[in-house]
């Protein structure tokens, strides 16, 4: 079921484990390619420099918090006219550096143009509030 969910995401992830904590859902999740293309050259590498997490928060399910743990590999670029020597995963579900997925942003985007900007400030405030307080319980 999860690995299904994760797919309509992107079709080149896996889900290696789904629990539900507190009022979150987490879905460790990782890309199933096994060459990265680097994004300032072009030339594919499958050598693995690190690997680190990254956590990403996704549009809510069942009305709770959804997170993904997302397994990210730096890799080493063997092209040696290119100007890096490595370069990170990039996914076209989330920014470089984003904490959310650009499907959640969209979702807080079309909120807040469809209410006016204070009553949607006041639910996102409501919202950070309720999950401030959970974490504090
Ligand atoms: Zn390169």
């Amino acid at each position: 079921m999860e690995q299904q969910l994760i797919k309509l995401l992107d079709n080149s992830l896996e889900c290696t484990s789904c629990k539900i904590k507190n009022n979150q859902i987490i879905l460790a999740i990782q890309s199933v390619k096994e060459k990265l293309s680097c994004p300032y050259c072009g030339c594919p590498s499958a050598r693995v420099h690190s690997v680190y997490e990254r956590e990403i928060q996704d549009i809510p399910f069942q009305d709770k918090q959804t997170i993904l743990l997302l397994t990210t590999r730096k890799m080493f670029c063997d092209n040696l006219d290119c100007t890096f020597k490595t370069f990170s995963e990039r996914f076209d579900f989330v920014n470089p550096k984003g904490k959310k997925t650009i499907r959640l942003m969209e979702k807080i985007l079309v909120t807040s143009t469809k209410l006016s900007s204070v009553s949607a400030s006041s639910l996102l405030k409501n919202r950070i509030c309720q999950s401030l307080q959970k974490q504090h319980l």
